[in-house]
């Protein structure tokens, strides 16, 4: 029987790659840096399964010239870089890695939070730069009895918000989605979105990125925060009108802001919200631990080989793909 054909475009643990070859004929991108577009798009149509990274985009035109394709399996909980509606209708499943990262971008915000309150990179950098003792450091904020406002309780944003006793933050939070288990649970309070953002000392944001949440952090909403408040997100950079945000920044609309994402990534080095001195800022590391990285990669390969070999993955964006044929093993 001839086995399954899967392209790897993305780094992949040993172990995640010795799950992919035991069960399929695997082909790996072993250039430097992202896999350029037109080199994913002369190698994809041979191939039954992509194993992928969010970063990497699969345009619907790459998708219609694939007709073996019938699995694309992100190592990420993200899936912004595919058109979900247009795989399905193409009978392209999509499955991503959900769970085995909620706890490390969970921890990376509270990261965040406790450096905005105390100021560490701030404090990191008045020692370096060998003003102590000459010049008094500006004091921080306590978190006790803050608000959190959080936008998007899904996963992620639920994590975070089950840290806070730990840290005396009061909880409020807006999603679309009631989530009426952690409202039982006594975990967040829910607001209506508008309220939120004016009530949070600390505004963090765990939105999935579709076309309703685009930029839809702007202006408006910076200008309606506590002057005294700060802004973080470890969601994706795209929610955010990034310049928006520069400008808020600037004019210490608000006090300052985390980012572990961004608009265009990697960062564009000529970007002037990277000379902001109020801004902490994090090359996309949500993730990035021995542990949960490999967790990624793991839950990857086996859902690339279940998706080809008659199984069903463990996490599917869209399993109703399933049932328009293509995936099937
Ligand atoms: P999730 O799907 O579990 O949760 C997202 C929540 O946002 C859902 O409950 C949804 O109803 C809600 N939502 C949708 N539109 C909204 C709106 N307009 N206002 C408020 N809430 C809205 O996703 P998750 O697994 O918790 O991931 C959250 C985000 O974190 C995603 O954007 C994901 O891509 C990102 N992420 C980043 C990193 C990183 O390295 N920084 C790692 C993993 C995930």
């Amino acid at each position: 029987m001839t086995r399954p054909r899967v392209f790897v475009a993305t780094f992949l643990q040993p172990s995640a790659r010795a799950v992919v070859e035991a069960a399929c004929e695997v082909d790996h991108y072993e250039g430097p840096g992202r896999i350029p577009r037109d080199e994913l798009a002369s190698a994809l149509p041979e191939y039954d399964g992509l194993l992928t990274a969010n970063l990497i985009p699969i345009p619907n035109e790459l998708i219609d010239a694939c007709p073996r394709l019938r699995v694309i399996s992100n190592n990420g909980v993200g899936y912004d870089n595919v058109d979900v509606p247009h795989a399905t209708v193409k009978g392209v499943l999509v499955c991503n890695t959900p769970g085995v990262l909620t706890a490390a971008v969970a921890d990376l915000a509270y990261g965040f939070i406790i450096d905005l309150a105390r100021g560490i990179t701030r404090a990191d950098r008045f020692v370096r730069e060998r003003r102590w003792g000459k010049e008094p450091f500006v004091l921080g904020t306590d978190l006790r009895g803050k608000t959190l406002g959080i936008l998007g309780l899904g996963r992620i944003g639920t994590a975070v918000a089950e840290r806070a006793p730990t840290f005396g933050l009061n909880v409020i939070y807006y999603d679309p989605v009631r989530n009426h288990s952690a409202e039982d649970r006594g975990v967040a309070i829910y607001r209506e979105r508008d309220e939120v953002i004016r009530e949070a000392d600390f505004l963090t944001v765990h939105v999935y990125l579709d076309p309703t949440t685009h930029q839809h952090i702007g202006a408006r909403d910076f200008d309606s925060m506590k002057p005294g408040a700060y802004f973080i997100n470890t969601s994706r950079g795209l929610v955010v009108n990034q310049r928006d945000l520069v400008e808020a920044l600037k004019s210490n609309r608000i006090a300052g802001a985390a980012l572990d994402v961004f608009e265009i990534e990697p960062a564009d080095p000529t970007d002037e919200l990277l000379d902001q001195p109020n801004v902490i800022l994090a090359p996309h590391i949500g993730t990035a631990t021995h542990e949960t990285r490999l967790a990624m990669s793991e839950l990857a390969a086996r859902n690339v080989v279940a998706a080809l070999t008659g199984g069903t993955p463990e996490a599917m964006v869209n399993p109703e793909a399933l049932r328009a044929g293509r995936s099937m093993a």
